[in-house]
């Protein structure tokens, strides 16, 4: 079976499919019930002692907050009724705790609500949070046991949402598989920053796999084999020891410069989502991080993450890089992420609605708690910050005049930070890139989001596993509108990065370095090829070809140019044939 191999690589496991948060709390009956009372109490102890913990901290930092919250979640865990009663459900009935917890926990939810006052309000929210922290815990307990297995497994799913991928143990899963999605899914990427291959858009795999089945997968070319033949197992054995041989003789770029043939440096970075991924970066050769998708640090959890949380992580991140460069993105939230516990207004388009720097300029409290940690992290290294989805000119303006008043803020706190700080924007929006002229005046450096520019200029959902075939960076308008950036921001003297997926494709980097890209961001995983690509190429000879590259009309005239200009400057290192 074939669908779209969106991370490459090859993996031999055994298939598990997906559950989703809802499944997994679903009734099932047990037999040992003591078993599941002990979870439950289990859990008890340990979603107290981590809200204790919580709470000693903030007390220490923050005298004068109220802490009632604190203490209703406290009261709620441990009141005797609810225990009692989700005891009897579990024993009465013979039910795993997980729903029996739900059943007892929902009907007081129920009850509250149908009671119109703002102190009832309070204890439904304050029921909702208890109940969603223990259904984590008891779920992870479950998670815990599995894993001690061992077993590799490749994971099914229907639809990986972007929250999920995070969720996924790195010990034990070694491939994803998905029915729907597209190339710059943001759950691609991340399968791709877990280092695991994975094929997205194989419609009907779901009834064709079940747990345990052996299978193959092939993130190369898009391939599945459920039940693999001795004789295809062996011919992947091999082709998994010839790719690990092609990984490992790249390694001696690591200490290498990325510069072309004719001596034009340019700067390799990489995207990180969270802070597992730096030593992915530290041990890629990368140059720095260009984009810290920060939004990850929003998810799985039940609440926003408060300043603190955020300055912890932001400065760990600068002091890890050791002076390279952070380029730290804030809140893109929307589109295909999602929050748990933020409810974001229902939308036919949420690609085209409510995201990232139309949120942040919305809830300005939200963004404004993400400025002052990024900028009293800021002395610690080379922090830059970056606004997402720019599309109009005026977002950008209130955007520096948001993140003024927060420097004004910290003046007169008298806290430190670098007063000097980049400010940079991506360009993502074709909007975006037709008025870069000025809006390049008034930053400090532009990154090119290919991934979001390639869906709102050719209007095709990046998600939509039925358009992946309109979904391509091919195209003759986005390589024209990613010219324009780069020129526009070359003539107000401003550097230019890419960070969308395209950085890291070999066909066209030659090009982008060519058009005087000046820094790629991407995967770490890429960096090395990426460097071998642009160490093979000479600038000048290579932009030569701008001008007949860009006025073919069809993409697929495009890619065919720029893979034989690939074999004429021998610019290309396939891992893998
Ligand atoms: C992009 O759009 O290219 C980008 C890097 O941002 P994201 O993929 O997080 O939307
Ligand atoms: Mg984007």
């Amino acid at each position: 079976m074939y669908g779209h191999g969106v991370s490459p690589g090859i993996s031999i496991g055994r298939v598990e499919i997906f559950k989703e948060f809802d499944e997994k709390i679903r009734k099932r009956d047990v037999i040992d019930v003591k078993h599941e009372v002990k979870k439950y109490l289990q859990a008890i102890r340990v979603c107290k002692h981590n809200i204790e913990e919580e709470y000693s901290e903030i007390q220490k930092k923050f005298k004068e907050e109220n802490f009632d919250e604190y203490h209703n979640h406290l009261e709620m865990l441990v009141d005797e009724e609810i225990i009692e009663q989700v005891k009897r459900e579990i024993i009465g009935r013979h039910i795993n705790a997980e729903f029996a917890l739900k059943n007892v926990m929902d009907n007081y939810i129920g009850i509250f609500e149908s009671i119109d006052d703002e102190e009832m309000n309070h204890r439904v929210m304050d029921l909702k949070y208890i109940l969603l922290k223990l259904l984590k815990i008891m779920i992870s307990f479950s998670e815990t046991e599995n894993k001690k297995s061992g077993i590799k497994k490749i994971i099914i799913t229907r639809n990986l949402k972007t929250a999920d991928t995070t969720k996924l143990d790195l010990n034990t899963v070694i491939g994803i598989v998905s029915e729907t999605g597209g190339e710059t899914s943001h759950s691609a990427i991340m399968a791709k920053a877990l280092n695991v291959p994975a094929v997205v858009a194989l419609e009907g795999i779901l009834s064709k796999v079940k747990d345990g089945d052996e299978i193959i997968i092939d993130g190369f070319k898009g391939r599945v084999i459920v039940h693999p033949t001795d004789d295809q197992k062996k011919e992947y054995l091999a082709k998994q020891k010839r790719e690990n041989e092609r990984k490992e003789k790249l390694k001696e770029y690591i200490n290498k410069k990325t510069i072309t043939e004719d001596g034009h440096m340019i700067e390799l970075s990489s995207n990180i989502a969270t802070l597992n991924d730096i030593p992915g970066v530290i041990n890629s050769g990368s140059e720095g991080i260009g984009l810290f998708r920060t939004e990850f640090i929003y998810m799985n959890r039940e609440k926003l993450p408060t300043e603190e949380e955020q300055y912890i992580i932001y400065k760990r991140v600068a002091l890890s890089l050791k002076g390279k460069p952070v380029v730290i993105r804030t809140l893109d939230i929307g589109g295909d992420k999602e929050l748990e516990y933020f409810e974001f207004p229902k939308e036919d388009n949420p690609f085209l609605g409510y995201r990232a720097i139309r949120m942040s300029l919305d809830k300005t409290n939200i963004f404004k708690v993400q400025l002052r940690a990024i900028l009293r992290a800021s002395i610690f290294g080379e922090l830059k910050i970056m606004f997402p989805l720019i599309s109009h000119y005026h977002e950008l303006i209130n955007a520096k005049q948001i993140l003024q008043e927060v420097k004004n803020e910290l003046d007169k706190e008298d806290i430190k930070y670098n007063n000097d700080i980049e400010v940079g924007m991506m360009v993502e929006v074709p909007s975006a890139v037709l008025i870069s002229d000025f809006l390049a005046k008034e930053v400090d450096f532009f990154s090119i989001g290919t991934n979001d520019l390639i869906q709102y200029t050719v209007a095709v959902d990046r998600t939509n596993e039925h358009l992946n075939y309109l979904y391509t960076p091919y195209h003759p308008a986005v390589l024209k509108l990613i010219k324009m950036t780069i020129d526009n921001a070359h003539k107000n003297g401003i550097w230019v990065g890419l960070c969308g997926e395209v950085a890291g494709n070999e066909s066209i980097i030659p090009l982008l370095v060519s058009m005087g890209l000046d820094e790629f961001s991407m995967n770490s995983n890429e960096v090395l090829r990426s460097r071998y690509v642009i160490n093979h190429i000479s600038k000048k000879e290579y932009a030569k070809h701008i001008d007949e590259i860009l006025s073919l009309r069809s993409c697929l005239k495009v890619k065919e140019k720029l893979l034989e200009l690939n074999k004429k400057y021998n610019c290309f290192y396939k891992i893998f044939e």
